[in-house]
C-alpha cells in the first residue's frame, strides 16, 4: 500500500480520508502541483515552489506549512515510496467548514499529497501524437494552479473521443495551451509560444524549454499566434511535467509537416535528456 501525505502525516494510502465538507471537494477551492522525480530527487523545486506561493498568494489561501517543511515532507515521501523516476502530485484546499461562498474565518487549510512511479520510457513519445483543437471555454485566471479543471477535463475528454491524446486549446482564432500541457510551434527555425499571461499556466517545463532554446541559440518569440499558424507551422510540440516535450505529429485530420517529429523539438528533447542523466548522475554520487 502506497504512503501519502495527509497534513504533516505519513499515512497508508486506505488510511487518507477528507471531511466532506472540504472546501476542495464543494468548490473546488484549493491549490495544487505536480513535480518530476528523476533518480529519487525533486526536478525544478524551486519554480515548483514559487508557483504554488503565487497561486497560493492569488487565491488568498494561507499554506499550512513553510516551504522548507514541505519539501522535507515530500522528501520523506519519495523515500518511504522508494521513487527513483517518478511524479509527487500535492493539493492545499482551504479546508473543511460548512458550506457558504465567503471564505471561512478560522479554518486550517488541508494538504494532501502522494508520490507515483513514472518511468521516462513510459512517460515520453518521439514518435509523436495527435491532438484535437478544442474551443477554450475555462475562466479568465488559468495563470493560477487550481483545483478547478473542469474545462480542461472536459477539453481532454472530447479530444480522447475524437482518437487524439491531447487537446490543443483556442480562444476564437488564437491558440492558448494544452489540457494539461503548454503548446510551442516552429516557423522558420524560431520557437513561438503563447506568453505567460491570465490565458495559460506558465509550466515550468515550458520555461526550462524556454532556458534550454537560449543555451542552443534557437531564436524565441513569446506572441500570441492563431489556429491558421499552428496547422501550417513547421513543428508543433506541447510540454509539461509529466511529458517533458512531446511532438505533435498530427491535429485533427491535418499532418504536421509530413506526420514525422521536427529537428528542434528533437534538439530540445536531446538537451533534455542530457539534462536529466545528469541529475540522476548526481544523485548516485
Ligand atoms: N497548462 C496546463 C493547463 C496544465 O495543466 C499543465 C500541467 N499541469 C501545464 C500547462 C504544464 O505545466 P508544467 O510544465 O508545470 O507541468
Amino acid at each position: 500500500m502506497p504512503t501519502i501525505l495527509y497534513q504533516d502525516q505519513f499515512l497508508s494510502r486506505d488510511q487518507g480520508k477528507v471531511d466532506m465538507e472540504d472546501r476542495g471537494y464543494q468548490f473546488g477551492d484549493g491549490i495544487y502541483e505536480a513535480i518530476r522525480v528523476y533518480g529519487g530527487r525533486l526536478f525544478l523545486l524551486d519554480l515548483h515552489m514559487k508557483r504554488l506561493e503565487r497561486s497560493a498568494r492569488e487565491l488568498r489561501l494561507q499554506l499550512p506549512y513553510s516551504i522548507d517543511h514541505l519539501t522535507d515532507n515530500l522528501r520523506t515521501l519519495i523515500a518511504k515510496n522508494q521513487i527513483d523516476d517518478g511524479l509527487v502530485y500535492f493539493q492545499i484546499t482551504r479546508g473543511a467548514a460548512p458550506r457558504q461562498h465567503l471564505f471561512p474565518e478560522e479554518t486550517e487549510s488541508v494538504l494532501t499529497g502522494s508520490a507515483i512511479s513514472l518511468s521516462r520510457e513510459d512517460a515520453l513519445r518521439p514518435d509523436g501524437i495527435k491532438a484535437s483543437l478544442i474551443d477554450d471555454i475555462r475562466w479568465l485566471r488559468c495563470d493560477i494552479k487550481t483545483l478547478n479543471l473542469l474545462g480542461n477535463v472536459l477539453a481532454k475528454q472530447k479530444a480522447h473521443e475524437q482518437g487524439s491524446e491531447e487537446a490543443i486549446l483556442h480562444r476564437g482564432d488564437t491558440v492558448t495551451e494544452g489540457s494539461s500541457c503548454n503548446v510551442f510551434i516552429v516557423k522558420e527555425g524560431r520557437l513561438i509560444t503563447h506568453p505567460a499571461d491570465h490565458f495559460i499556466l506558465n509550466g515550468i517545463t515550458r520555461l526550462f524549454v524556454l532556458d534550454l532554446a537560449e543555451r542552443l541559440d534557437i531564436p524565441v518569440q513569446e506572441r500570441l499566434f492563431s489556429t491558421e499558424e499552428l496547422l501550417s507551422a513547421d513543428e508543433v510540440f506541447i510540454t509539461s511535467t509529466g511529458a517533458e516535450v512531446k511532438p505533435v505529429v498530427q491535429i485533427g485530420d491535418q499532418l504536421i509537416a509530413g506526420g514525422r517529429p521536427g529537428v528542434i523539438a528533437g534538439r530540445l528533447m536531446d538537451a533534455f535528456d542530457k539534462e536529466v542523466t545528469r541529475i540522476r548522475t548526481a544523485a548516485l554520487s
